[in-house]
């Protein structure tokens, strides 16, 4: 065939060193009310006040929050303040491929709420995987998520209690 290669179009893109990602690719939720329907869980935490929603027509109590009962789709819904301590029902390590901005290795765990029917899974924070042991005491922990933003995200976490040295 002829040589048409003078006569293609030729053009160069620049790949950028890094690629800034939008906000909203991070782990995290916007967590006012323009963006959820739950942000009263999210004002709730960032007061230190760990919360959930509670069905006023059938009592059901959910985790986590939701907006309509998914045990009799009533959305008379109300907030209610749970317990701070609990005990792992259940944990594991993420060791890679973890979410942005979240560095491996992590624990992550099922924690069982004290004295409520609340099982929930949560990072465990300050942890290490081989010092844990199921049953163990944990405890809530508020963090504040340092975006750069005007957004004063918060998240939960629960971290083992110290129990007094060998007891
Ligand atoms: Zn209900």
């Amino acid at each position: 065939m002829t040589d048409t290669d003078d006569e293609v179009p030729r053009r160069t893109v620049e790949i950028p060193e890094r690629i800034e990602l939008p906000r909203l690719l991070d782990f995290y939720d916007l967590q006012d009310a323009e963006h959820t329907r739950i942000h009263e869980f999210y004002d709730r935490l960032r007061e230190g006040d760990f919360s959930t929603t509670q069905c006023e027509d059938c009592g059901a109590l959910h985790f986590p929050p939701r907006v309509v009962c998914p045990e009799c789709t009533s959305d008379d819904l109300e907030y209610v303040s749970l317990p701070h301590e609990g005990t792992l029902f259940a944990f594991s390590a993420v060791r890679g491929g973890g979410p942005l901005g979240m560095e491996t290795p992590f624990v992550t765990g099922v924690v069982e709420l004290d004295g409520v029917d609340v099982r929930l899974s949560a990072r465990i924070t300050d942890a290490e995987y081989d010092d844990l042991s199921i049953g163990d005491s944990v405890s809530l922990v508020v963090t504040e998520i340092e975006d750069g933003l005007d957004q004063q995200r918060v998240f939960y976490e629960f971290e083992p209690q110290s129990e007094g040295e060998n007891a």
